[in-house]
């Protein structure tokens, strides 16, 4: 198999596609029809005949990527996906090939010992100790951090939970869990928590809502309130949830004065970082989560504002004993006395096979070094300030809050309806790419800065588009016979 030539054929081909997204050359996204794409691509003869070799893969992926969405393009405003490091593209490449599924020492002391190490990173960036490398170490009773990468936020909130539970009811596990547990969260959480609840059979109707602030924040005030409201119920909380930041405005809960009350009223806190968190490891912006060291625990997406390929969020806990003990597994197969020279992360996951997710990470970071990973995410903070300034300046639209990290919110003047019109065509025509939120009852359009390459002129083009967009819908609605 010419394992080189078809790998030069896709360098080669994703290259342009690099460079053709950075300069904007090709449009952000082009949504087709599903069979249109499949038939475009020749799908069905290639999986009867094979050959999707040399030639004809050069054809295939240049094809291909025509349907690709561009996250690396100044007009990808979308979602809060990594605008991947190409050096951690490279990184994924390594672990597919090795496919070293490192969950079980033996089947990749590489890949475990490089997730130890960027798991040990991430602790000392929230303040928790590191987990000691040498093998003798670890087993001395002591306080030390832990953490483990797996596949997603949602997934990393899940574990947190459930750990969380073990801790508050240790026989959960053999008993299944009672019914008078309840988790507090301010209403701005990420719906993950409530599909946290809902599969581990607590209940969504068990999540008492703490009060936020016009921004979204939580009121530190409102916490006894939410915790009066479980106790009256007969309900007690396994964790109370604090957003850095939040999903739709990404504004951060002000977790030094939620730590404390946790503290005293010993209270699992964990803190959904899944986008924010990445702000620890920069000096301008780590303020941001002042407090956080307080917490029991941090979920931290490195396929967010990381540029890792996805998935890779980390878990991190306080004490690793926490995480250790808190997920119990049988498996005589993979559990079983040997001599300790790795570590086995399996005993920390939910899934069993698990792909060497450090490696990506590691690669990513290792390109740049930490200081630039952390120049990239002031620039892309600093820019949705500058576009907030210019946006409040202009008559015709509104924000709904200043912005805190890389998301920002606004809407123009007119319905909800109105601004779903506005996306939707922005989205069919394939000029700019972004969401729409709801917050505090109203619909607004969502830009969250992840390409590097997007400028305050991106945005202002955007903006013109849009309000030539309102124009015609304008014109649609006075005169629906012309529309
Ligand atoms: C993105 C996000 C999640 C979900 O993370 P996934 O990696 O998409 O599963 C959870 N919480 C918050 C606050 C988020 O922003």
């Amino acid at each position: 198999m010419p394992f080189t030539t078809d790998a030069n054929i896709i360098t080669q081909a994703l290259d342009k596609f690099r460079s053709d997204s950075n300069t904007a050359k090709s449009p952000v996204l082009n949504q087709v029809a599903i069979d249109e794409i499949i038939q475009s691509l020749d799908l069905a003869s290639y999986i009867q005949h094979g050959g999707l070799t040399d030639g004809k893969l050069a054809e295939f992926m240049n094809n291909y990527l025509t349907y690709a969405l561009r996250l690396h393009h100044p007009a990808y405003l979308g979602h809060q996906c990594a605008a991947t490091h190409e050096a951690g593209s490279l990184g994924a490449f390594v672990d597919a090939f090795t496919n070293n599924v490192m969950a079980v020492y033996e089947m990749g002391p590489g890949a475990a010992s490089i997730e130890y190490f960027m798991v040990n990173w991430l602790l000392e960036k929230v303040g928790w100790l590191p987990a000691p490398v040498k093998q003798s170490e670890r087993y001395e009773k002591r306080s030390f951090g832990g953490g483990v990468l797996v596949n997603g936020g949602s997934i990393a909130n899940l574990t947190a939970l459930i750990i969380a539970r073990s801790k508050l009811v240790p026989e959960v596990w053999e008993e299944g869990s009672p019914s008078n547990l309840s988790i507090l969260a301010p209403s701005e959480s990420h719906y993950s928590i409530q599909k946290a609840a809902g599969f581990m059979g607590i209940g969504k109707n068990a999540i008492y809502t703490i009060d936020v602030d016009q921004n979204g924040a939580i009121i530190p005030k409102a916490l006894q309130a939410a915790l009066d409201r479980s106790k009256n119920d007969g309900k007690r909380p396994i964790a109370l949830i604090a957003n850095a930041c939040s999903t739709a405005v990404g504004i951060y809960d002000p977790l030094d004065e939620i730590g404390a009350f946790c503290q005293e009223n010993n209270i699992w806190l964990h803190v959904d970082g899944a986008h924010g968190a990445s702000a620890l490891l920069s000096s301008k912006h780590k303020h941001l989560l002042k407090g956080v060291e307080k917490a029991d625990s941090l979920t931290w997406d490195a396929h967010k504002l990381l540029r890792t390929p996805s998935l890779c969020a980390a878990l991190l806990v306080r004490d690793h004993s926490d995480l250790d003990s808190g997920i119990h597994q049988e498996a005589s197969y993979l559990f079983h006395d040997k001599e300790p020279i790795g570590f086995d992360f399996i005993q920390r996951t939910i899934e069993c096979t698990k792909s060497g997710l450090g490696v990506k990470l590691f690669f990513t970071i290792a390109a740049e070094g930490e200081e630039k990973i952390a120049a990239y995410i002031d620039g892309r903070y600093a820019l949705a300030k500058e576009v907030y300034h210019f946006v409040i300046e202009q008559s015709d639209l509104e924000c709904p809050v200043a912005p805190e990290s890389n998301i920002l919110c606004f809407r123009v003047q007119g319905s909800d309806e109105k601004q779903m019109r506005i996306w939707d065509k922005l989205m069919t025509e394939g000029s700019f790419h972004l969401s729409t939120t709801m917050f505090m009852g109203k619909r607004f359009l969502r830009l969250v800065f992840m390409s590097p390459h997007t400028t305050i002129t991106d945005i202002q083009r955007l903006i013109n588009r849009i309000r030539e967009i309102n124009k015609e819908i304008g014109n649609a609605v006075e005169s629906p016979g012309l529309s």
